[in-house]
Protein backbone atom coordinates (compact mmCIF):
# COMPACT_ATOMS: atom_id res chain seq x y z
CA UNK A 1 0.00 0.00 0.00
CA UNK A 2 1.07 3.34 -0.32
CA UNK A 3 0.96 6.26 2.11
CA UNK A 4 1.10 10.05 2.04
CA UNK A 5 2.95 11.56 4.91
CA UNK A 6 3.53 15.73 5.79
CA UNK A 7 6.36 15.84 7.52
CA UNK A 8 6.65 19.18 9.14
CA UNK A 9 10.38 19.19 10.51
CA UNK A 10 9.98 22.40 12.42
CA UNK A 11 12.36 24.30 14.70
CA UNK A 12 15.10 23.31 17.41
CA UNK A 13 15.71 18.98 17.65
CA UNK A 14 12.40 18.48 15.40
CA UNK A 15 14.23 18.16 12.14
CA UNK A 16 16.70 15.73 13.99
CA UNK A 17 13.89 13.85 15.67
CA UNK A 18 11.71 13.25 12.64
CA UNK A 19 14.54 12.36 10.03
CA UNK A 20 14.72 9.82 12.82
CA UNK A 21 11.40 8.82 12.32
CA UNK A 22 11.78 8.75 8.58
CA UNK A 23 14.57 6.06 8.80
CA UNK A 24 12.52 4.01 10.84
CA UNK A 25 9.05 4.63 8.91
CA UNK A 26 11.46 3.36 5.87
CA UNK A 27 12.64 0.43 7.83
CA UNK A 28 8.86 -0.86 8.29
CA UNK A 29 8.50 -0.05 4.80
CA UNK A 30 11.34 -2.23 3.32
CA UNK A 31 9.94 -4.94 5.55
CA UNK A 32 6.13 -5.15 5.21
CA UNK A 33 6.42 -4.17 1.60
CA UNK A 34 4.73 -0.82 1.70
CA UNK A 35 5.43 2.74 0.32
CA UNK A 36 5.41 5.70 2.32
CA UNK A 37 5.57 9.21 0.07
CA UNK A 38 6.58 12.51 1.98
CA UNK A 39 6.16 15.54 1.25
CA UNK A 40 7.87 19.04 3.43
CA UNK A 41 5.90 21.14 4.69
CA UNK A 42 7.62 24.24 6.15
CA UNK A 43 6.09 25.51 9.53
CA UNK A 44 6.98 27.58 12.52
CA UNK A 45 10.29 29.44 13.28
CA UNK A 46 11.90 28.49 9.47
CA UNK A 47 8.91 29.66 8.51
CA UNK A 48 9.67 32.70 9.56
CA UNK A 49 12.72 33.46 8.49
CA UNK A 50 11.97 31.89 4.97
CA UNK A 51 9.15 33.61 4.00
CA UNK A 52 7.95 36.04 6.72
CA UNK A 53 5.05 34.32 8.56
CA UNK A 54 5.24 31.07 10.93
CA UNK A 55 2.35 29.40 8.62
CA UNK A 56 2.59 30.14 5.28
CA UNK A 57 -0.12 29.61 2.90
CA UNK A 58 -1.32 26.83 1.85
CA UNK A 59 -0.07 24.78 4.58
CA UNK A 60 -3.08 23.64 6.07
CA UNK A 61 -3.79 22.42 1.80
CA UNK A 62 -0.76 20.32 1.56
CA UNK A 63 -1.34 18.32 4.63
CA UNK A 64 -4.97 17.62 3.78
CA UNK A 65 -3.49 16.28 0.35
CA UNK A 66 -1.58 13.54 3.02
CA UNK A 67 -3.08 10.92 5.00
CA UNK A 68 -1.55 11.61 8.28
CA UNK A 69 1.05 14.71 9.49
CA UNK A 70 3.75 14.23 11.17
CA UNK A 71 5.49 17.29 13.27
CA UNK A 72 8.65 17.30 14.69
CA UNK A 73 8.47 20.79 17.41
CA UNK A 74 7.92 24.20 16.33
CA UNK A 75 9.25 27.51 18.31
CA UNK A 76 12.09 28.71 19.80
CA UNK A 77 13.97 32.25 21.85
CA UNK A 78 15.23 33.60 18.39
CA UNK A 79 11.21 34.05 17.74
CA UNK A 80 10.29 34.34 21.15
CA UNK A 81 9.61 38.62 21.10
CA UNK A 82 7.14 39.80 18.35
CA UNK A 83 3.80 40.67 19.34
CA UNK A 84 2.80 39.97 14.82
CA UNK A 85 1.02 36.56 15.46
CA UNK A 86 2.59 35.82 11.70
CA UNK A 87 5.77 36.08 13.77
CA UNK A 88 4.58 33.98 16.09
CA UNK A 89 5.38 30.47 15.76
CA UNK A 90 2.73 28.71 18.19
CA UNK A 91 0.01 30.55 16.11
CA UNK A 92 1.08 27.92 13.23
CA UNK A 93 0.25 25.34 16.02
CA UNK A 94 -3.32 26.68 16.43
CA UNK A 95 -3.71 27.49 13.08
CA UNK A 96 -3.20 24.20 12.19
CA UNK A 97 -5.14 22.42 14.54
CA UNK A 98 -8.22 24.51 13.49
CA UNK A 99 -7.74 24.14 10.07
CA UNK A 100 -7.29 20.36 10.30
CA UNK A 101 -10.44 20.20 12.96
CA UNK A 102 -8.82 18.14 15.65
CA UNK A 103 -10.60 18.04 18.58
CA UNK A 104 -9.14 15.01 20.25
CA UNK A 105 -5.39 14.64 22.04
CA UNK A 106 -4.55 11.22 22.30
CA UNK A 107 -1.27 11.14 24.86
CA UNK A 108 -0.41 6.95 25.94
CA UNK A 109 1.52 6.90 28.76
CA UNK A 110 3.01 3.64 28.52
CA UNK A 111 5.66 2.33 31.30
CA UNK A 112 8.37 0.55 28.80
CA UNK A 113 9.24 -2.41 31.19
CA UNK A 114 13.06 -1.55 30.71
CA UNK A 115 12.56 2.01 32.26
CA UNK A 116 10.64 0.59 35.46
CA UNK A 117 13.46 1.80 37.48
CA UNK A 118 12.71 5.60 36.08
CA UNK A 119 9.37 5.41 37.51
CA UNK A 120 8.85 7.52 40.24
CA UNK A 121 6.12 5.52 41.58
CA UNK A 122 6.19 2.46 43.97
CA UNK A 123 8.05 -0.23 42.78
CA UNK A 124 5.04 -2.67 43.09
CA UNK A 125 2.96 -0.32 41.58
CA UNK A 126 5.17 0.55 38.56
CA UNK A 127 5.99 -3.58 38.22
CA UNK A 128 2.11 -4.16 37.15
CA UNK A 129 2.79 -2.19 34.14
CA UNK A 130 1.44 1.01 32.95
CA UNK A 131 -0.48 1.74 29.88
CA UNK A 132 -3.51 4.22 29.34
CA UNK A 133 -4.59 6.18 26.56
CA UNK A 134 -5.39 10.05 27.84
CA UNK A 135 -8.12 11.49 25.36
CA UNK A 136 -8.59 15.40 25.86
CA UNK A 137 -11.18 17.15 24.49
CA UNK A 138 -9.22 20.08 22.46
CA UNK A 139 -11.72 22.65 21.59
CA UNK A 140 -14.08 23.58 24.02
CA UNK A 141 -14.21 24.22 27.77
CA UNK A 142 -12.68 26.82 29.55
CA UNK A 143 -9.77 27.48 27.59
CA UNK A 144 -12.11 28.53 24.89
CA UNK A 145 -15.23 30.19 26.79
CA UNK A 146 -15.87 34.29 27.06
CA UNK A 147 -13.17 35.93 29.04
CA UNK A 148 -14.52 38.89 31.60
CA UNK A 149 -12.75 41.31 34.01
CA UNK A 150 -14.89 43.89 34.98
CA UNK A 151 -14.76 46.38 38.31
CA UNK A 152 -16.80 45.52 41.20
CA UNK A 153 -18.31 47.65 43.99
CA UNK A 154 -17.16 46.12 46.98
CA UNK A 155 -14.89 43.44 45.94
CA UNK A 156 -12.24 45.49 43.78
CA UNK A 157 -11.67 43.61 40.32
CA UNK A 158 -13.13 40.82 39.34
CA UNK A 159 -12.46 38.04 36.11
CA UNK A 160 -14.50 35.35 35.14
CA UNK A 161 -14.01 32.27 32.48
CA UNK A 162 -16.85 30.40 31.23
CA UNK A 163 -16.74 27.04 30.94
CA UNK A 164 -19.19 26.02 28.50
CA UNK A 165 -20.07 22.49 26.61
CA UNK A 166 -22.56 21.41 23.71
CA UNK A 167 -24.00 17.89 23.37
CA UNK A 168 -22.12 18.28 19.88
CA UNK A 169 -19.12 18.11 21.30
CA UNK A 170 -19.14 15.83 24.33
CA UNK A 171 -20.46 13.48 22.52
CA UNK A 172 -17.72 12.90 19.30
CA UNK A 173 -15.03 13.21 21.63
CA UNK A 174 -16.89 10.64 23.94
CA UNK A 175 -17.44 8.60 21.00
CA UNK A 176 -13.81 8.88 20.15
CA UNK A 177 -13.23 7.29 23.19
CA UNK A 178 -14.88 4.58 23.05
CA UNK A 179 -13.95 3.34 19.58
CA UNK A 180 -10.69 3.48 20.83
CA UNK A 181 -11.15 0.91 23.55
CA UNK A 182 -12.01 -1.48 21.37
CA UNK A 183 -9.01 -1.23 19.93
CA UNK A 184 -7.45 -1.97 22.79
CA UNK A 185 -8.31 -3.54 26.41
CA UNK A 186 -11.99 -2.20 26.32
CA UNK A 187 -12.64 -0.08 29.00
CA UNK A 188 -13.56 3.83 29.11
CA UNK A 189 -12.88 6.07 32.61
CA UNK A 190 -14.87 9.18 31.93
CA UNK A 191 -13.44 12.13 34.29
CA UNK A 192 -15.48 14.64 35.26
CA UNK A 193 -16.39 16.88 38.42
CA UNK A 194 -20.33 16.17 38.07
CA UNK A 195 -21.05 16.39 41.36
CA UNK A 196 -20.30 20.41 41.31
CA UNK A 197 -20.30 21.41 37.50
CA UNK A 198 -23.09 21.75 35.10
CA UNK A 199 -20.93 20.95 32.23
CA UNK A 200 -20.01 17.67 33.98
CA UNK A 201 -23.17 16.32 34.82
CA UNK A 202 -24.23 17.16 31.01
CA UNK A 203 -21.20 15.21 29.81
CA UNK A 204 -21.89 12.62 31.88
CA UNK A 205 -25.64 11.92 30.58
CA UNK A 206 -23.67 12.05 27.14
CA UNK A 207 -21.55 9.48 27.91
CA UNK A 208 -23.67 7.23 29.56
CA UNK A 209 -25.88 7.00 26.60
CA UNK A 210 -22.54 6.37 24.78
CA UNK A 211 -22.06 3.61 27.04
CA UNK A 212 -24.86 2.27 26.78
CA UNK A 213 -24.85 1.87 23.00
CA UNK A 214 -20.77 0.58 23.01
CA UNK A 215 -22.14 -2.40 26.20
CA UNK A 216 -19.06 -4.65 24.77
CA UNK A 217 -16.83 -1.70 26.76
CA UNK A 218 -16.47 -1.62 30.36
CA UNK A 219 -17.00 1.95 31.94
CA UNK A 220 -16.99 3.64 34.79
CA UNK A 221 -17.75 7.47 35.72
CA UNK A 222 -13.94 9.04 38.15
CA UNK A 223 -14.52 12.56 39.28
CA UNK A 224 -11.31 14.21 38.52
CA UNK A 225 -9.73 14.87 41.83
CA UNK A 226 -10.06 11.17 42.54
CA UNK A 227 -8.77 10.60 38.97
CA UNK A 228 -5.61 12.74 40.01
CA UNK A 229 -4.89 10.59 42.75
CA UNK A 230 -5.64 7.10 41.47
CA UNK A 231 -2.79 8.33 38.36
CA UNK A 232 -0.22 8.06 41.49
CA UNK A 233 -1.75 5.15 43.60
CA UNK A 234 -2.61 2.83 40.66
CA UNK A 235 -2.34 4.12 37.03
CA UNK A 236 -2.16 0.25 35.68
CA UNK A 237 -5.64 0.18 36.08
CA UNK A 238 -6.81 2.65 33.80
CA UNK A 239 -7.20 1.85 29.48
CA UNK A 240 -8.90 4.77 28.16
CA UNK A 241 -9.46 8.11 30.07
CA UNK A 242 -11.94 10.71 28.56
CA UNK A 243 -12.05 14.03 29.73
CA UNK A 244 -12.62 18.00 29.06
CA UNK A 245 -9.83 19.99 27.90
CA UNK A 246 -8.80 21.33 31.30
CA UNK A 247 -8.79 18.51 33.06
CA UNK A 248 -7.22 16.65 30.44
CA UNK A 249 -4.31 19.38 30.29
CA UNK A 250 -3.91 18.70 34.13
CA UNK A 251 -3.67 15.35 34.13
CA UNK A 252 -2.21 14.66 30.99
CA UNK A 253 1.02 15.89 32.02
CA UNK A 254 0.89 14.25 35.76
CA UNK A 255 -0.11 11.01 33.28
CA UNK A 256 3.17 11.53 31.41
CA UNK A 257 5.44 11.84 34.63
CA UNK A 258 4.87 8.82 35.82
CA UNK A 259 6.36 7.10 32.94
CA UNK A 260 9.44 8.69 32.70
CA UNK A 261 11.46 11.19 29.88
CA UNK A 262 10.06 13.77 28.14
CA UNK A 263 11.97 12.28 24.73
CA UNK A 264 9.59 8.90 25.12
CA UNK A 265 6.25 10.47 24.65
CA UNK A 266 4.60 10.50 21.46
CA UNK A 267 0.82 12.31 21.36
CA UNK A 268 -1.87 12.36 18.12
CA UNK A 269 -4.12 14.98 17.21
CA UNK A 270 -7.69 13.83 15.33
CA UNK A 271 -10.57 15.40 13.91
CA UNK A 272 -13.54 13.49 12.15
CA UNK A 273 -11.37 13.28 8.72
CA UNK A 274 -7.66 12.52 7.75
CA UNK A 275 -4.83 14.05 8.18
CA UNK A 276 -4.46 13.55 11.91
CA UNK A 277 -1.63 14.95 13.44
CA UNK A 278 1.20 13.05 15.37
CA UNK A 279 3.86 15.14 17.92
CA UNK A 280 6.13 14.22 20.66
CA UNK A 281 5.02 15.54 23.50
CA UNK A 282 8.47 17.20 23.69
CA UNK A 283 9.31 20.74 22.32
CA UNK A 284 11.93 22.27 20.38
CA UNK A 285 14.52 21.63 22.77
CA UNK A 286 16.60 24.51 21.84
CA UNK A 287 19.68 23.98 24.26
CA UNK A 288 20.30 20.68 22.86
CA UNK A 289 19.90 21.21 19.02
CA UNK A 290 22.59 20.62 16.35
CA UNK A 291 24.24 18.35 19.20
CA UNK A 292 22.78 14.79 18.56
CA UNK A 293 21.42 14.91 22.01
CA UNK A 294 17.81 14.68 21.58
CA UNK A 295 16.25 11.49 21.91
CA UNK A 296 14.28 10.75 18.37
CA UNK A 297 12.21 8.04 20.53
CA UNK A 298 9.11 10.17 21.04
CA UNK A 299 9.23 11.05 17.63
CA UNK A 300 9.34 7.38 16.45
CA UNK A 301 6.34 6.32 18.97
CA UNK A 302 4.60 9.53 17.46
CA UNK A 303 5.06 7.61 14.00
CA UNK A 304 4.19 4.49 15.54
CA UNK A 305 0.60 5.77 16.41
CA UNK A 306 0.48 7.39 13.25
CA UNK A 307 0.74 3.61 11.64
CA UNK A 308 -1.81 2.42 14.37
CA UNK A 309 -4.47 5.18 14.29
CA UNK A 310 -4.53 6.64 10.41
CA UNK A 311 -3.33 3.67 8.23
CA UNK A 312 -4.91 0.55 10.83
CA UNK A 313 -1.36 -0.88 10.66
CA UNK A 314 -1.52 -2.69 14.06
CA UNK A 315 1.34 -4.86 13.83
CA UNK A 316 3.56 -2.38 11.94
CA UNK A 317 3.24 0.28 14.39
CA UNK A 318 3.80 -3.04 17.50
CA UNK A 319 7.31 -4.02 15.31
CA UNK A 320 8.49 -0.43 15.59
CA UNK A 321 7.04 -0.28 19.76
CA UNK A 322 9.03 -3.57 20.12
CA UNK A 323 12.02 -2.32 18.39
CA UNK A 324 12.25 0.45 20.88
CA UNK A 325 11.75 -1.82 24.13
CA UNK A 326 14.42 -4.19 22.90
CA UNK A 327 16.87 -1.21 22.52
CA UNK A 328 15.93 0.09 25.92
CA UNK A 329 16.63 -3.53 27.49
CA UNK A 330 19.75 -3.34 26.16
CA UNK A 331 20.20 -0.40 28.08
CA UNK A 332 20.83 2.01 25.23
CA UNK A 333 19.86 5.72 26.47
CA UNK A 334 20.46 9.34 25.33
CA UNK A 335 21.54 11.80 27.97
CA UNK A 336 17.79 12.96 29.18
CA UNK A 337 17.52 8.87 30.77
CA UNK A 338 19.48 7.40 33.11
CA UNK A 339 22.04 4.49 32.41
CA UNK A 340 25.44 3.53 32.28
CA UNK A 341 27.87 5.64 30.61
CA UNK A 342 29.04 2.95 28.43
CA UNK A 343 25.50 2.75 26.62
CA UNK A 344 25.18 6.16 25.77
CA UNK A 345 24.07 7.17 22.27
CA UNK A 346 23.17 10.25 20.48
CA UNK A 347 19.70 10.82 17.84
CA UNK A 348 21.59 9.42 15.16
CA UNK A 349 22.54 6.14 16.44
CA UNK A 350 19.75 5.48 18.54
CA UNK A 351 17.80 5.77 15.43
CA UNK A 352 20.00 2.98 13.68
CA UNK A 353 19.86 1.06 16.65
CA UNK A 354 16.22 0.35 16.29
CA UNK A 355 15.98 0.20 12.58
CA UNK A 356 18.32 -2.52 13.26
CA UNK A 357 15.86 -4.21 15.71
CA UNK A 358 13.18 -3.78 12.52
P1 LIG B 1 11.08 21.40 25.60
O1 LIG B 1 10.22 20.19 25.62
O2 LIG B 1 11.57 21.82 24.27
O3 LIG B 1 12.35 21.16 26.56
C1 LIG B 1 12.26 20.94 27.96
C2 LIG B 1 13.52 20.21 28.45
O4 LIG B 1 13.47 18.85 28.03
C3 LIG B 1 14.81 20.76 27.87
O5 LIG B 1 15.83 20.67 28.85
C4 LIG B 1 15.14 19.86 26.73
O6 LIG B 1 16.53 19.75 26.43
C5 LIG B 1 14.58 18.52 27.20
N1 LIG B 1 14.08 17.72 26.08
C6 LIG B 1 12.94 17.94 25.39
N2 LIG B 1 12.82 17.02 24.41
C7 LIG B 1 13.90 16.23 24.49
C8 LIG B 1 14.34 15.11 23.74
N3 LIG B 1 13.64 14.61 22.70
N4 LIG B 1 15.51 14.55 24.09
C9 LIG B 1 16.22 15.00 25.12
N5 LIG B 1 15.85 16.05 25.87
C10 LIG B 1 14.70 16.67 25.56
O7 LIG B 1 10.25 22.55 26.30
P2 LIG B 1 10.59 24.11 26.45
O8 LIG B 1 12.05 24.28 26.71
O9 LIG B 1 9.59 24.63 27.38
O10 LIG B 1 10.26 24.74 25.02
C11 LIG B 1 11.25 25.00 24.01
C12 LIG B 1 10.54 25.55 22.78
O11 LIG B 1 9.68 24.53 22.24
C13 LIG B 1 9.64 26.75 23.05
O12 LIG B 1 9.82 27.67 21.99
C14 LIG B 1 8.24 26.19 23.05
O13 LIG B 1 7.29 27.13 22.66
C15 LIG B 1 8.37 25.08 22.04
N6 LIG B 1 7.37 24.01 22.19
C16 LIG B 1 6.85 23.51 21.06
C17 LIG B 1 5.94 22.47 21.12
C18 LIG B 1 5.39 21.91 19.84
O14 LIG B 1 5.95 22.15 18.79
N7 LIG B 1 4.31 21.17 19.88
C19 LIG B 1 5.59 21.92 22.36
C20 LIG B 1 6.18 22.44 23.52
C21 LIG B 1 7.08 23.50 23.42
Amino acid sequence: MEYKIALIRGDGIGPEVVREAVKVLDAVAAKFGHQFLYTDVLMGGCAIDAVGKSYPDGTAQTCKGCDAVLLGAVGGPKWGHSTDPDKRPETALLSIRKELGLYANLRPATLRPALADACPLRRETAEKGIDLMMVRELTGGVYFGKRDRYQTEDRGVEASDLMAYSELVIERIGRRAFELARLRRKKVSSVDKANVLETSRLWREIMHRLAAEYHDVEYEDVLVDNCAMQLVRDPGQFDVVVTENMFGDILSDEASMITGSIGLLPSASMGDTNPALYEPIHGSAPDIAGQDKANPIAAILSAAMMLRYSFRLAAEAEAIEQAVDAVLAEGWHTGDMAGDTDKLVGTVRMGQLICAKL
